[in-house]
């Protein structure tokens, strides 16, 4: 099946090449080798690319490092700790992230990584499913304690875990999903039926695209990053 033009596959290419370098500063090297790693430990090959990556990195920082930022960071789905770096390197030194992984050995594997990436300290990660832990986190942490969540988990749940986390972000927060344009398996543009995941997050997509408590876009790299802001 030809998902991508012929055109639109150089222009990932360009993408990658440009901004999507990990290396430069200190430690680029264990985020260039992790998923490689991550793979040959039985992990699956489905982290977000490096370009995807400093896109988060650059969501972070622009959400965490605000007058009215409370410096905490939510992720569903660590798999093994990849995009979590890339969200960690952009909080405040005060800031923290709290990341949900439902496989313990997904979980085992990244907190190493995060403490070998120097942001052990700031990166809380749960073991669980993120429907039983969501509500706990809600509970624990209050409306309007939030400055960004980053959903990666089931694809079928976006919408669940959105009903949740709407309440938990401050005004000005970040709502950003990935695989808001296909994944390994499915694509947008597959005709409604084919797959409860591509119908779950075109779903997803449209309500949280109309919904006026949100300013939203979707980025169209690698497999789509929608990204909405919580209006003040
Ligand atoms: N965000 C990661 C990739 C996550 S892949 C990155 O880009 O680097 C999806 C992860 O969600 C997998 O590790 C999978 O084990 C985990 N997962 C599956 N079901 C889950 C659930 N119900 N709650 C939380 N995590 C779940
Ligand atoms: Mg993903």
């Amino acid at each position: 099946m030809e998902m991508t033009p012929r055109r639109w596959q150089d222009t990932c290419q360009y993408l990658s090449d440009v901004f999507g370098r990990v290396d430069g500063p200190s430690g680029d090297a264990q985020l260039a080798t992790l998923m490689p790693r991550a793979v040959a430990a039985g992990l699956p090959d489905i982290a977000v690319s490096h370009d995807v990556g400093r896109l988060l990195k650059l969501l972070t920082q622009t959400a965490t490092h605000d007058a009215a930022s409370t410096g905490v960071v939510i992720e569903l789905g660590t798999l093994a700790g990849y995009s979590g770096i890339w969200l960690a390197r952009g909080l405040p030194a005060s800031g923290r992230l709290i990341t949900v992984e439902y496989e313990p050995e997904h979980a085992r594997f990244a907190s190493a990584e995060f403490e070998r990436a120097g942001v052990g300290d700031c990166v809380e990660v749960i073991i669980g499913a993120a429907l039983d832990v969501l509500p706990r986190l809600a509970e624990r942490l209050g409306p309007r304690s939030i400055d960004m969540a980053f959903l990666d988990a089931i694809k079928t749940e976006y919408e669940r875990y959105a009903a949740i986390l709407t309440p938990m972000l401050r005004p000005g927060g970040l709502l950003v999903a990935d695989n808001a344009l296909g994944s390994g398996s499915w694509w947008i543009d597959s005709p409604p039926g084919t797959s409860p995941e591509r119908d779950a997050v075109d779903r997803f997509n449209r309500t949280v695209a109309g919904n006026p408590g949100f300013q939203t876009a979707c980025v169209p790299i690698r497999q789509g990053v929608l990204i909405a802001r919580k209006t003040d």
